[in-house]
């Protein structure tokens, strides 16, 4: 057994491979902010082109490229309609609307992460002075790990078309949602990933989740999309300059890292069935990389030492009452069994 360190706080911790770092010292590298970055340029390229788009501009976060997004669609006193658990809602210091004067309207969403067709509707304010203009549609998928189904999406988004919404998909996790419905679908992981794409005018993956990568993610759109969105990354402080470093992680991972995400999520399984069966401990069967248990009774008692017990096993994951564990490119199945026996351990009396 080893004593390395199981971190399942988040997909975000892994490391660059060997292969990646080799990558990134190889890479030519130029000034992005002149437009002459040939690692940049590619990277934008060849992502715009996997998800069916003009274009796409990379950027250091996942939180400044829904930002771009948002504030590219979206004026002062505009809004955009969001889940109340979306990351470009809840999760980014409400930048939007601190930068932009771009109000949100947050709905609830249903048990399967999706927000009610009737929902949206009816958040879509009339013309009228009282209201701000409702001008876009912001989803999420996979949205705590979970897969919207595609059926859905193409509803959704052909709603908020029809009403003149603009849409955007917060895809920070786009290619395990991919990797996810091409298992149901019996397609192949790149087709699926377009398909989902296609249903929205932007869309925003991070580079630096599940595929691995340090640094960065892309929002892919239409030339003028994008076009509006650099203005904005330069305004936010994105523009970077010998960036290509980073884009060779992220193209590094576009080409080795996206099939293998199928193996994260058998390893979510396999730690959703080890842990079947505890008494108070309720899994949510994983659909992709994530796994959520919610402690209840008497193990919900012991809740406070648990993430303690762990760390003194070498294991990280977040969370209290609900706990998240989540697999990456860092995780092997000697891994996973540790951190199920190690539970199984804390509560067996
Ligand atoms: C991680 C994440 C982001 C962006 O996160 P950054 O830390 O800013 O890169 C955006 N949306 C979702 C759904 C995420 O999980």
């Amino acid at each position: 057994m080893t004593d390395k360190t199981v971190d399942l706080r988040s997909d975000t911790v892994t490391q660059p491979t060997p292969a990646m770092r080799a990558a990134m010292l190889e890479a030519k590298l130029g000034d992005d902010v002149f437009g002459d970055d040939p690692s940049v340029n590619a990277l934008q390229e060849k992502i715009a082109a996997m998800l069916g788009f003009e274009a796409a501009l990379f950027v250091p976060t996942g939180t400044q490229s829904n930002l771009c997004a948002i504030l590219s669609h979206c004026q002062r006193g505009d809004e955009y309609i969001v889940g109340q658990m979306a990351h470009c809602y809840r999760w980014e210091g409400g930048g939007a609307a601190v930068l932009g004067s771009v109000q949100p309207q947050p709905l609830n969403h249903q048990a399967d992460g999706t927000l009610a067709l009737a929902d949206i509707e009816a958040a879509i304010k009339p013309d009228d002075a009282h209201f701000a203009r409702s001008r876009l549609l912001a989803l999420e998928n996979t949205l705590g790990g979970k897969l919207l189904p595609f059926e859905y999406l193409q509803q959704a988004t052909q709603l908020a078309a029809a009403k003149g919404l603009r849409r955007h998909l917060d895809g920070a996790r786009l290619f395990n949602a991919a990797v996810a419905q091409a298992a149901q679908t019996g397609s192949d992981t790149r087709t699926e990933a377009r398909r989902i794409s296609q249903c929205f005018d932007s869309v925003s993956v991070c580079f630096s989740k599940g595929l691995g990568a340090p640094i960065g993610s892309a929002l892919c759109g239409s030339r003028d999309v994008i076009a509006r969105a650099h203005r904005i990354r330069k305004m936010a402080g994105g523009g970077m300059r010998q960036s290509g470093l980073l884009a060779a992680a992220a193209s590094h991972a576009l080409d080795h890292h996206i099939e293998r995400l199928a193996q994260d999520h058998a390893l979510a399984r396999r730690l959703a069935d080890g842990l079947a069966g505890i008494e108070g401990l309720q899994v949510e069967a994983p659909q992709t990389n994530m796994v959520f248990i919610d402690l209840s009774g008497a193990a919900k008692a012991q809740a406070a030492g648990l993430l303690g017990h762990l760390a003194d096993h070498g294991i990280r994951a977040t969370g209290l009452y609900r706990l998240r564990f989540v697999t990456h490119l860092d995780v092997e199945a000697a891994g996973v069994d540790r951190a199920v026996a190690a539970i199984r351990n804390y509560f067996k009396d």
